[in-house]
Order: C-alpha cells, then sequence, then structure tokens
C-alpha cells in the first residue's frame, strides 16, 4: 500500500501521529503524480515549489507541538476558476491565459487556515460550460477508467485527480451538475451543497444564481471533512448564509432505519443506458435493506429543468462574461483599429466556440423581442421545479435519481451535437435550479467497466442527513473499493 493510496483522514492522522513527515507525504503523491499526470493530463498548473516550502513550514509548527489544523500538510486540488493568490487561475481560457490572482478565494484562505496544501490547479471545460472538459483551451484531461474516455466535467481535473490518487481531496464548482457528473464518470464522491452553504468570493462567475463551489473526496467522509473547512458564512459573499457551523462527520454514521427515500420513477426512464438503470434500481434494493423507507414520488415538472437550466445559465453568463473585453479584463488583441474593433477582436480570439454559443444564447434570450418567451418562462418553470421538490420533501427525507443518464463517452462522440452534451445534465440540473445539496456516490460500472454514479437529493441546509444517506450506501456497497489500473 502506498500513501497515495490512503484516504484524507487516514494520511491526516498519520502525519499528527508522526508516523509520516509532510515532505514524505509530498514525495509520494509528486511521485504518483510523475507516473501517471502524462497518460491523465488532470493538472493545468503545479505548484511544486511553493507546496515544499509550506510542508516545512508545517512540519516545524507541528515539531514544536502546534496544531496545524484538520487538514494539516494534506495535499488538496484545486479547480482552475477558484482564484489562488499568486498562482495562475485560467478557467481553461485564452481568455484568462495568464492572469494571476493577488487575493485568495474564501474557500482557499479557509482550507489553507485548516493547514491542507494547495498542490496544483485542475484542468476544467472553459468558463466551467461543458460535460466532457472537452472545451478547455489547454488540455484534454482522460478518465483514468480509459484513456480513450471524456472525464466528464466541467470540473473534469478534479475527478480525474482523485480518482488516480494524484490527490486526497479537491475542489470544484458546479452549476449544473459540474461536480457530481464528472464524480460519476470517475467514480469519486463529490458534493454540491446548498445554494448559499460557501463563499463564491473568488470563484470566476459562470451563473450567479446557480454556482457552487463543492469537494470531491475519495469517499463520503473525506468529503464531510472537507465540508466542515470550506462551509460557513462569509461577509465577501452576499448570497452566503449565516447558519452557524456544523460537524458534518457527526453525520458520518452507517443507519438510515426509517428513513424515507423518494424515487420520481417516471423522471428516470426515457433516454437512460440500461446499464445505468440496472444500478439504479441495484442501488434502491440496497437502501431498502439498510432499512429505508422507499416512496413513489412525482416530479412532474423535472423534465423541463433542462430547457429551463440552458435558457437561465447562458442569460447569467452573457452578463458575468461581459467583463472580458480586454480592457477590464482579459486576454487584449495585439492589432486592433479602433475600440469597438479592440472589443471584438479580444472576445472573438480570447472565447472558445462554447463560450461564445452561450453568450450569443444568453443575449437572445435577454433580448427586448424574447425576454418574455425564453427569460421570464424559464424563471417561471424554476418557481414550479421548486415547488415540485416542496412537495416531495414533504412525503420524503431525500431523493435518489442516478447522476447522469450514461457513462463517460469517447473524446469527440458528443462534441459536434451540443444538445447531445447538454442531455448529460438532465439529472444534475434540477438540483442548482432549486438551489438543494446534491451528491453523487460510486454506484456501479457499466459492461464496459466504466463507473457509474447514483445521487441524493435532500432539502436545502440539510447536508447532514444527505451524508447519512450516502455514507450508509457507500459502506453497504463496494464500488468505491474500486481503482482504476493506471
Ligand atoms: N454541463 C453544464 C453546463 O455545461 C454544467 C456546468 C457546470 O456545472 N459548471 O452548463
Amino acid at each position: 500500500m502506498e500513501l497515495y493510496n490512503l484516504t484524507l483522514r487516514e494520511i491526516s492522522e498519520k502525519i499528527k501521529n508522526k508516523e509520516v513527515s509532510i515532505k514524505e507525504v509530498l514525495d509520494n503523491v509528486f511521485q504518483r503524480i510523475d507516473d501517471v499526470e502524462k497518460k491523465v493530463d488532470a493538472y493545468v498548473t503545479l505548484t511544486r515549489d511553493a507546496a515544499y516550502k509550506r510542508a516545512e513550514e508545517l512540519q516545524e509548527r507541528l515539531d514544536r507541538g502546534e496544531d496545524i489544523g484538520i487538514l494539516g500538510g494534506v495535499p488538496i486540488a484545486i479547480k482552475d476558476n477558484i482564484c489562488t493568490n499568486g498562482v495562475k487561475t485560467t478557467c481553461a481560457s485564452k481568455m484568462l491565459e495568464n492572469f494571476v490572482p493577488i487575493y485568495d478565494a474564501t474557500v482557499i484562505k479557509r482550507l489553507n487556515d485548516a493547514g491542507a496544501i494547495v498542490i496544483g490547479k485542475t484542468n476544467m471545460d472553459e468558463f466551467a460550460m461543458g460535460s466532457s472538459t472537452e472545451s478547455s483551451y489547454i488540455k484534454k484531461t482522460k478518465n483514468p477508467w480509459d484513456l480513450e474516455k471524456v472525464p466528464g466535467g466541467s470540473s473534469g481535473g478534479s475527478a480525474a485527480a482523485i480518482s488516480s490518487d494524484m490527490a486526497y481531496a479537491a475542489l470544484g464548482s458546479d452549476t449544473g451538475g459540474s461536480i457530481r457528473q464528472p464524480a460519476s464518470y470517475c467514480s469519486v464522491v463529490g458534493l454540491k451543497p446548498t445554494y448559499g452553504l460557501i463563499s463564491r468570493f473568488g470563484l470566476i462567475a459562470y451563473a450567479s444564481s446557480l454556482d457552487q463551489i463543492g469537494p470531491f473526496g475519495k469517499n463520503v467522509e473525506d468529503v464531510a471533512l472537507m465540508l466542515n473547512v470550506i462551509a460557513g458564512h462569509d461577509e465577501k459573499d452576499t448570497t452566503s448564509a449565516d447558519i452557524g457551523k456544523k460537524d458534518y462527520t457527526e453525520s458520518i454514521v452507517n443507519d438510515i432505519k426509517g428513513l424515507k427515500i423518494g424515487v420520481p420513477h417516471e423522471f428516470v426512464n426515457e433516454g437512460v443506458h440500461e446499464d445505468v438503470k440496472e444500478a439504479y434500481y441495484h442501488a434502491i434494493e440496497t437502501l431498502k435493506s439498510a432499512g429505508a423507507e422507499i416512496i413513489d414520488i412525482d416530479l412532474e415538472y423535472a423534465k423541463y429543468s433542462l430547457a429551463t437550466y440552458y435558457i437561465i445559465a447562458t442569460a447569467e453568463a452573457s452578463s458575468n462574461l461581459g467583463r472580458y473585453d480586454g480592457i477590464r479584463y482579459g486576454y487584449r488583441t495585439s492589432e486592433f483599429d479602433d475600440l469597438d474593433d479592440l472589443y471584438n477582436k479580444s472576445r472573438t480570439e480570447g472565447f472558445g466556440t462554447e463560450v461564445k454559443r452561450r453568450i450569443m444564447l444568453g443575449t437572445y434570450v435577454l433580448s427586448s423581442g424574447y425576454y418574455d418567451a425564453y427569460y421570464k418562462r424559464a424563471q417561471q418553470v424554476r418557481t414550479l421545479i421548486i415547488d415540485n421538490f416542496k412537495k416531495a420533501f414533504e412525503q420524503c427525507d431525500a431523493i435518489v435519481i442516478p447522476t447522469a443518464p450514461n457513462t463517460a463517452f469517447k473524446f469527440g462522440a458528443k462534441t459536434e451535437n451540443p444538445l447531445e452534451m447538454y442531455l448529460e445534465d438532465i439529472y444534475t440540473v434540477p438540483v442548482n435550479i432549486a438551489g438543494l445539496p446534491g451528491i453523487s456516490v460510486p454506484g456501479g460500472f457499466d459492461k464496459d467497466h466504466m463507473p457509474i454514479g447514483i445521487q441524493f437529493i435532500s432539502k436545502a441546509f440539510d447536508e447532514e442527513k444527505l451524508l447519512r444517506i450516502a455514507y450508509t450506501f457507500e459502506q453497504n456497497t463496494d464500488y468505491h473499493k474500486n481503482k482504476p489500473n493506471i
């Protein structure tokens, strides 16, 4: 057993008990990166030197008998749309290729205060727009389970890094599934917390009414540990909720007896891969034998989530990305005639195809002639979807659905037809539309041995129950113990 195989909790205990030095932990994880990163390409930037320097400081403090925090000395990876002071934060876009923030996002500050060591920034779809990480301007991240397939997206780099043991935990962002779907494709755990639970100060905005930062881990317990560190009110983010501090590790209990879990049969029907369906029904049986009561629920408006999402998200993106004009922010073209030409060329050259598509779509649905037909309509349907979930949670404690309708696909399989790519988000977007928490846990493999994720959804700010259900499911299954052969 190598150190890099251990979980976050295990390695942090070994560091604290002085069974290993922090330098040994770093040597081991960077050795792992040297061995597999050339195949996987999960990282955009590695912060090796800074990591070793920090390791030295932390070790000195530990040796003096100081408490270095619950993540003391643990290597962590960060999605490249979360600002890191002095370290490039590119959003995997030519537009921000050379952007070096002069401040840390709140989540980074919290990780640092808890003793974590950031070892690198991970690849993603450009500006977090995509479901495969293929729209990255920088590189293609491969799925560690099959290097010819995508890792999912947009936080594909973070998911692939955890799946191939190139970090102990990672951060991602989830606007419509970008934590949960890659977690599902790579067989790791990914949590999209309730809207407002985690500060977004320092997260580069995509769609502000939907964006949320969240953790990836090798198991549910590690995700709870990460949540303990990053959750909590932040006055720098006006959407941050003040609900007091909780200890999410108290939810690491293998017991769901008597809990009611809702199953929306009709929603999980068409367009779902047979193997995913099979894993899903198997998951329901597992929950039943662990003592949960299974309830039929109706999420009749959920099927409109995808259309609603792609109107609201693109509308908000078109506004958020207006700032990248070559003057205030981002890449500037080298040759131009006048101001309009500068704006035009900078944006034309700086943004990739998918980002442009979304800016155009978003501008269209917000334009005066179409606002009522599209944007306003989408907001109205959003309310119906929120009400749907409210009603469902009067009947049950949590909902179980697959994380994605399919398993990871081959590179290029869906890039020609964006609608097909968007369909991968059918089971993840409702959660963002309603601001709820959702978690993806390993839930099986298809016939080609590609991972399948099972998703649990709970009421807002009920992460405790969500984690308890996810943990119980994990303890009653073996899928998370499988590792890719890389
Ligand atoms: N796949 C979705 C999209 O392309 C979700 C992305 C995300 O969650 N950042 O918009």
